[in-house]
């Protein structure tokens, strides 16, 4: 995700990466929410294992360390 006016000085990514400023910072709001949404969870000892879609993906690469039960 990039702002559509660095894509001159930060150029080669896909066209759909470069936002205008618009939706830029809609996105990042969006994200900055999400996080101090997950971040009160954890605060609140709120830890369960729910990864996204009730499984964990076959991609993960951290489950060697993962502590919790692979799903
Ligand atoms: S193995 Fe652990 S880190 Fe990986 S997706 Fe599952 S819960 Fe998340």
């Amino acid at each position: 995700m990039l702002r559509a006016e660095a894509e001159e000085d930060v150029p080669g990514f896909s066209e759909r990466d470069y936002l205008g400023e618009e939706e830029f910072w809609a996105r990042i709001e969006t994200a900055r929410e999400r996080g101090a949404t997950y971040a009160r969870r954890i605060r609140s000892g709120d830890v369960r294992h729910d990864p996204k879609g009730g499984e964990c993906p076959v991609w993960c690469d951290v489950w060697p360390m993962c502590r919790v039960r692979r799903a």
